[in-house]
């Protein structure tokens, strides 16, 4: 298309905010009283903070804008009629229910129609649709190809669901299927895209089956750029036109909005038919508000009803897409094995590839997260056994039951850093890399009773 070589940052800065600038000497200090849980440090000493892709966007001019002329009506609202548009036009549905954010989607749909011992097939379930679904006492069941389990694997399209075990599950399970998902892309999985072909095949069977078929559309935009770029014959065609199909072979879709919606707060269902849009509506009322603002303030339909068109520039998503693939590129060169391919919303390092001295009841995830706060003010998300590990007995390194993998995830609010930034933090990892084998393990202080990374205290093992 173009001669350069260099993808670049598609906007100018308008808002600037100043960066922590913490020495290491200021940080140990902070860990150590934060008990070495990234999630007890404040982000004001938090210099680079990569903990989530989720609410953390940079709104654009447009949508400050849009944000001033909203129209703060309790009912039918300006505001809702605009998103409600762009919505329809984006996804083909014609029912649109507004939510706060996505757990609340879940929550809404959820209840509306899943039974106790009902199932619900995926490639994988995020872990508040999992959670949701667990709620009602229905089974959350995950069925992505084994290349999706696979870190080294270089499948381009690793959140694919596996299409010989969905229909082998439809036929089994048929009558306890209230309806059939697919998240894309498959943040559990890594953040991996699923094909335009293999959702086809997923809507295929779910069709004949007569299995309605949502789409948890969290990060649908980025998910049809890969399409775009990755799958055979998809290159000539345009990122929307990807995903409208993508929304017309299924019958409707949650979202939570803080992802590609590229706001701070807000999402949505949208549906095909009405069958469900009453009772939802219901539940609606009951504890989100009124159908026309859901839970959100007329402002936010608006900076949403501007995001869900922005976030469809290609030159944008060329450049959210080269961000991610630059930091996997310059982290494996400095020796830091992550996560293949590269998704669009964030590297996953691997940590025990990386860190092979610290055993899994000693947190090599926990110790590199750590690490990289102390040398260079980032804060990332361990996904790894800080987070799944539990013990099958009494507590004790005996009886420890590690995670599948060791992660830890560098996530990439959108639009927020910019390529000097990313060349600042790529310079000083040779120098973690140099003195791994010095870094040492953690040992839990204290190990809340559910959800333990959010509030666990560690210290370091001499
Ligand atoms: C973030 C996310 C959700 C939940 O949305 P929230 O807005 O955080 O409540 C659901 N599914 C996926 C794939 C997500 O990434």
């Amino acid at each position: 298309m173009d001669k350069h070589r260099t993808i670049i940052e598609p906007f100018k800065i308008k808002v600037v905010e100043p960066l922590a600038m913490l020495t290491r000497e200021q940080r140990v200090p902070i860990l150590s009283s934060a008990g070495y849980n990234l999630f007890l440090v404040l982000a004001e000493a938090v210099t680079f903070d990569f903990l989530t892709d989720s609410g953390t966007t940079a709104m654009s001019a447009n949508q400050w804008a849009a944000m001033m002329v909203a129209d703060e009506s309790y009912a039918g609202s300006r505001s809702f009629v605009k998103f409600e548009q762009v919505v329809q036009r984006l996804t083909g549905y014609d029912f649109v229910i507004p939510t706060h954010q996505g757990r609340a989607a879940e929550r809404l749909l959820f209840e509306a129609v899943l039974k106790p011992g009902m199932k619900v097939p995926s490639n994988n379930h995020f872990d508040t649709t999992r959670a949701n679904i667990e709620h009602i006492g229905a089974e959350a069941v995950d069925l992505v190809i084994e290349e999706g389990r696979d870190p080294t694997s270089t499948h381009p399209f690793k959140g694919n669901i596996d299409l010989a075990k969905l229909e082998e599950f439809c036929q089994k399970e048929r009558s306890h299927i209230p309806f059939g998902m697919l998240t894309i892309t498959n943040n559990t999985g890594g953040g991996q895209p699923a094909s335009l072909e293999n959702i086809r095949g997923a809507s295929a069977i779910y069709r004949k089956h007569g299995i309605p078929f949502i789409i948890d559309a969290c990060r649908f935009a980025e998910n049809s750029y890969l399409i775009k770029i990755r799958e055979k014959d998809q290159a000539t065609r345009s990122v929307r036109e990807i995903a409208s199909e993508i929304f017309s072979l299924a019958d409707g879709c949650m979202m939570s909005a803080k992802k590609d919606g590229l706001v701070n707060i807000g999402g949505f269902i949208a549906l095909h038919d009405r069958t469900w849009v009453e009772s939802l509506r219901s539940l609606l009322i009951l504890t989100e508000g009124f159908p026309t603002y859901g839970g959100l303030a007329a402002r936010d339909l608006e900076a949403l009803a501007v995001g869900l068109e922005e976030v469809l520039d290609e030159r944008y998503l060329e450049y959210r897409v080269a961000v991610t693939k630059y930091m996997a590129e310059g982290l494996n060169k400095a020796g830091i094995p992550t996560v293949q391919p590269p998704g669009a919303h964030a590297v996953y390092i691997d940590a025990r590839a990386f860190l092979p001295h610290i055993p899994a009841h000693e947190f090599p995830g926990q110790a590199l997260a750590c690490e990289l706060y102390l040398s260079e003010g980032i804060r990332s998300c361990e996904i790894g056994s800080a987070m799944f590990g539990h013990y099958s007995d009494e507590k004790g390194s005996k009886n420890f039951v590690p995670a599948q993998m060791e992660l830890v995830r560098l996530a990439f609010p959108r639009r927020v850093y910019t390529q000097s930034h990313f060349d600042y933090i790529l310079e000083a990892m040779s120098e973690i890399v140099a003195k791994k084998s010095s870094l040492k393990g953690l040992r839990l202080t204290y190990d809340p009773p559910f959800l333990r990374h959010f509030t666990a205290r560690f210290e370091p093992v001499s």
